[in-house]
């Protein structure tokens, strides 16, 4: 499908999937692709039309004037939707929990999974989400499956929290995750799934380096191969 490499990074909400994928991106000089940030500015569209994330028609009437995209900004990447920088404001918990209620909806996935496989075959890529292995690339070159315990992807959503100094609840925001995770997992279309060829990495009690080390060095073979 994708004539650039491409490498997959799947898994759950908090398991360090952008910031791995951000930094092997960085590593190669491929372009970073966050899709879960696509949903979240979706659901941000939503809320600002008035429109509820839960409800399948109206999200879907909402689609054919969504227009959003990833612009560099010196080393950062910032989110647009329109003329409107959103990169914050999708950030928060209440724009997860939207971002995994439309994502249930198929005409939003269909219409999302488009654009990503349109900026796969354009350049090589690593894009992170829930079923970018198997789904959206299933031919990726490298197919990566991230996980960690609920309660240390809850602890690092704190401390994320806390070095923005904003304040969060510990138990609250395990609470979100779980719900998450849940919502993610259950769903019809396109759940949260390990890739059958993919390589699973618990990070739980992994620094992120080196996790990155392991995922560069799986692509390095790859490429070499
Ligand atoms: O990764 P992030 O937490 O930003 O994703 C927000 C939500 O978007 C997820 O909980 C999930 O429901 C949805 N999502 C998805 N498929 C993707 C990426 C994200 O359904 N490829």
């Amino acid at each position: 499908m994708q004539e650039s490499i491409a490498v997959a990074i799947d898994g759950p909400a908090a398991a360090g999937k952008s910031t791995v994928a951000k930094k092997v991106a960085g590593y190669f000089n491929y372009l970073y692709i966050d899709t879960g940030a696509m949903y979240r500015a979706f659901a941000w569209y939503a809320v600002q039309n008035g429109v509820d994330p839960a409800s399948e028609k109206e999200t879907r009437e909402l689609l054919p004037s969504f227009a959003m995209d990833f612009q560099r900004k010196g080393k950062a990447q910032r989110v647009f939707v329109g003329q409107e920088d959103v990169t914050e404001a999708i950030r928060t918990k209440e724009m997860g929990l939207y971002a995994s209620a439309v994502a249930v909806h198929p005409p939003v996935r269909h219409h999302l999974v488009a654009l990503q496989r349109e900026m796969a075959a354009q350049r090589a890529v690593v894009m992170d989400g829930r079923d970018i292995g198997t789904n959206v690339l299933p031919n990726a070159d490298v197919k990566i499956f991230l996980v960690a315990s609920p309660e240390e992807r809850a602890e690092r959503r704190w401390k994320e929290y806390q070095s923005k100094g904003q304040d969060a609840d510990l138990a609250l925001l395990l609470e979100d995750i779980r719900k998450r995770d849940k919502q993610d997992m259950e769903r019809k279309v396109a759940p949260l799934k390990k890739a059958s060829d993919a390589i699973e990495v618990d990070t739980t009690a992994m620094p992120l380096d080196d996790v990155v080390a392991r995922i560069v060095q799986v692509v390095k073979q790859k490429v070499a191969s």
